[in-house]
């Protein structure tokens, strides 16, 4: 039996990152770069203008006040998308839109709030100094600087700067297939005709969505009954996948034959039980250079595996530099004991409250009750030495989804 950390350290140095894909820019949203963006132009290419108004050259504007307007002659209509015809000479100016091209000898924008049109004339009401209301070439990005680096994330942001450089398409790392299996005789599938001795593979599925939560794409493969040749034959055909998952199998019991088909088929069984609870008999190993995870067969035990060992995996496949769920501080709100030498992952549900966390476990804690993953919203980490943790004491708490990560409504005051 080894501890959680060493269980992780041995799988984290197992799976590397997959090779990268040219996907569309909308398809790599949160998806991670595989490649440097260096900017091919200028950002905005031109100088143009931040206003609706007109522009001048700032040396004319000299003086002007509400009381006392600086009249200039307006020499051209120059709305966003068309390009200035003329230039500017001493005492003219160019009605101009918002981000359309600044004509030569303008180097100032007059806003049209301070301004008043008078047939071909215009009364500017203000003085601008040089530069006023000018977004200027490359204030946003310079051509040839380095934009997003390789290795971030793409969000909505990284998405729109790739359209602005006018990138359609981007390098991302793959996302991993990865392969399902469930073992047992007494599985069935969803649709199959029920009995009261088989159990519906509930796994299966809570398995594939983690997978596809985590951004993967699922290979079901699954049910396999409990015999050597069926599940050699899986586990070989899984290994057209990136990384494989089985559940079950994996206790002690006459039965459980998931050990020794991995130790069989691939020879690299790396270890078998961490120090945990729920999810002790998890084994990992690779076969054919494939990842394996024989996750244990109970549906608590299986989803803790996963969120702690695979879903980290499946993120440094895919590229990412951070791989674990946020981690918080919240204040216990009743009396917690366990087993000295293992860590416990006990079902929590985590609130908010007067600008601090609460968390109390969802009850019955066996790893059969699925129902106790329903109504978590975090996992309460419990450290190995630990036996007791006593109510209003502070506990780690890894927080499974993102609802608890925004709290009430920030006081802006
Ligand atoms: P095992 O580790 O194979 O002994 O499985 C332990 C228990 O987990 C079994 O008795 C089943 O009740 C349950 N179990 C195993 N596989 C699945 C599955 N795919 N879906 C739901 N429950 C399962
Ligand atoms: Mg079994």
């Amino acid at each position: 039996m080894i501890l959680v950390d060493e269980a992780l350290q041995t799988i984290l140095g197992t799976v590397t990152p997959l090779p990268v894909e040219k996907v569309n820019i909308l398809a790599a949203l949160s998806r991670v770069l595989g490649e440097d963006i260096v900017a091919p132009r200028h950002l905005p290419p031109t100088n143009n203008s931040a206003m609706d108004g007109y522009a001048v050259r700032a040396g004319d504007t000299e003086g002007a006040k509400s009381t006392s307007p600086v009249i200039l002659d307006v020499i051209e209509d120059i709305p966003a998308g068309t390009v200035p015809r003329k230039a500017l000479a001493i005492g003219q100016a160019s009605r101009i839109m918002t981000g359309a091209p600044l004509p030569k000898g303008a180097d100032a924008v007059i806003r049209m709030e301070d301004t008043r049109k008078d047939g071909h004339q215009v009364y500017i009401h203000v003085e601008a100094r040089q530069g006023l209301d000018i977004r200027r070439a490359g204030e946003d990005v310079r051509e040839g600087e380095t934009v997003i680096f390789s290795g971030s994330v793409v969000r909505p942001a990284e998405v729109g700067m790739l359209a602005a450089l006018g990138r359609s398409f981007v390098s991302v790392y793959q996302r991993p297939v990865v392969a399902i299996l469930a073992t047992g005789d007494e599985l069935v599938d969803i649709d199959e005709p029920p009995s009261s001795w088989k159990i519906i593979s509930s796994n299966s599925y809570a398995t594939a969505a983690q997978v596809i939560e985590s951004g993967a794409t699922v290979m079901q493969l699954g049910i396999v009954k409990d015999r050597r040749e069926n599940l050699i034959e899986k586990f070989r055909a899984a290994t057209r996948a990136d990384l494989i998952i089985s559940s079950g199998g994996v206790s002690v019991g006459d039965y459980d034959l998931v050990k020794d088909i991995m130790k069989e088929v691939g020879n690299a069984m790396q270890f078998w039980q961490v120090a945990m609870r729920p999810g002790k008999p998890l084994a990992f190993g690779s076969i054919q250079g494939v990842p394996v995870f024989g996750l244990p067969g109970n549906p608590v035990s299986s989803m803790v595996s996963f969120e702690q060992f695979v879903r980290p995996s499946i993120l440094k496949m895919m590229g990412h530099r951070n791989l674990y769920r946020k981690m918080i501080r919240a204040t216990l709100e009743e009396d917690l004991a366990k087993k000295e030498g293992m860590r416990y992952f006990m079902r929590g549900q985590v609130r908010w409250e007067a600008g601090r966390y609460y968390v109390r476990s969802t009850g019955e804690q066996g790893s059969g009750i699925l129902k106790s993953m329903v109504r978590a919203n975090s996992l309460i980490v419990l450290p190995e030495q630990t036996t007791s943790v006593l109510k209003g004491e502070e506990v780690l708490v890894q927080l499974l989804d993102r609802s608890m990560e925004q709290t009430d409504h920030p006081d802006y005051v």
